[in-house]
């Protein structure tokens, strides 16, 4: 039977797949250290729990709103204000089945056949699958240290549409800086393009300010605003997560919600806002978690002769550079030393040379995969 091209064309999820193998390797009986998913390991607070079987138990087994709770929508616009200064009405928020499902509703509001959307890398694997599915054509453009601005003017056509901007970075955990922010919004802004801000890891920013393209008017009206629950509280499973979109939008996103998911359950959504209540209490605690971690991989990693890596300021992530052959360093610490990871270039071009660790395991486990990289590298270094 004939399969249509938009999903024979579509390139697997480097991430998902790896997550896969990591899965069957573990049935066989091998003993993988998984650092490979963008999946903290959190247990989700036993108060979110409850509150899901609660709801369950209480009946809350129904279709729910399409938009989402109001009460949710509500808890999620106050958590926004006072993460990035941006006032949303509780009416301007879709909730969505996580993040990624948030970036396609978005994508599939604004990218017509052919319309081209730019997407500066390394970055998630995901962005220029989703702009495909909506019809659309993905322009990578290679910024792995900063957004380059004329770099980007200098790729606008009359058939772009959108700028995707990720902060903080996957992979690189790196932070937008408001000056590179600011361009990017007076260019959309000239050439009236939408941006899709993806910040689904920006509570996880060790310290200083979170700057976004919807904390000023001329950014917000021209901005739709990618956030989940997922990485912020554990909550990866659950499928939770947001778009926030300009005043008076919200009802062309929403329909496709009605044709697609309908609606978030609504057990989940009572889960988010115990999840968002809880905020000052959890968080804190993970982001200290992954900072640790990633100033220790961070300093082991550099260590290693061959091996450069700077402890990034946010997220859980670190992206050491390996040399030019990242996928054969991957492939090795999975075959020789049973590490999982995934190769920068899975991230696009600007990504090779480099291999993504994600520091989601236990801390013990972590230095394990560290002495195990350590032993090899000076294995490799002795009989050189
Ligand atoms: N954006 C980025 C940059 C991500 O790494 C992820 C990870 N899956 C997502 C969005 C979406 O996450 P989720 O769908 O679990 O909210
Ligand atoms: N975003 C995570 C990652 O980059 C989870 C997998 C995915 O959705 O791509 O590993």
């Amino acid at each position: 039977m004939r399969l249509a091209p938009r999903v024979t064309n579509l390139k697997a999820s480097a991430t998902v797949e790896m997550t896969e193998r990591v899965r069957a390797a573990r049935a066989a009986g091998r003993k993988i250290i998984g650092l490979s998913s963008g999946d903290p390991n959190i247990a989700t607070d036993p108060r979110i729990v409850d509150a899901a079987t609660k709801a369950l138990r209480d009946g809350d087994t129904h279709y729910v709103s399409s938009n989402g709770n109001p009460a949710l929508r509500d808890a999620v616009a106050a958590r926004e204000l006072l993460r990035t200064g941006a006032s949303y009405a509780p009416t301007d928020i879709l909730i969505t089945p996580g993040g990624k499902f948030a970036l396609l509703a978005a994508l599939m509001a604004v990218v017509s056949a052919g319309d081209e959307v730019l997407v500066p890398e390394p970055g998630w694997v995901s962005y220029g699958p989703c702009i495909q599915l909506c019809g659309g054509v993905p322009v990578p453009l290679a910024m792995l240290d900063r957004i380059d601005i004329d770099q980007l003017a200098a790729a606008i056509t009359p058939r772009t549409v959108a700028i995707i901007l990720n902060s903080p970075v996957n992979p690189t955990g790196r932070v937008l800086p408001q000056d590179e922010i600011a361009a990017v919004v007076a260019l959309a802004e000239r050439h009236n393009l939408w941006i899709v801000f993806d910040q689904v890891y920006s509570d996880l920013l060790h310290e200083g300010r979170f700057c976004a393209p919807q904390a000023t008017p001329e950014g917000s009206a021209r901005t739709l605003v990618v956030d989940s629950f997922s990485k912020t509280f554990g909550m990866t499973g659950w499928r939770l997560g947001s778009l926030a979109v300009p005043g008076g939008l919200i009802k062309s996103f929403q329909r496709f919600m009605q044709h697609s998911v309908y609606c978030v359950p609504g057990f989940v959504q009572q889960a988010g806002e115990v999840a968002l209540s809880l905020y000052d209490e959890l968080v804190p605690q993970y982001r200290e978690m992954f900072r640790a971690r990633q100033t220790l991989a961070a300093a082991r990693l550099d260590a290693i002769p061959g091996v450069t890596c700077v402890a990034p300021t946010a997220g859980f992530y670190v992206f050491p550079a390996v040399g030019p052959a990242d996928a054969a360093v991957s492939a090795r610490w999975l075959d020789a030393l049973d590490v999982a990871s995934v190769p920068g270039s899975a991230f696009g071009a600007a990504g090779a040379g480099h291999v993504r660790l994600s520091l989601s395991t236990s801390d013990a486990d972590l230095v394990e995969a560290m002495d195990r990289i350590q032993r090899l590298a000076q294995q490799e270094g002795a009989s050189r």
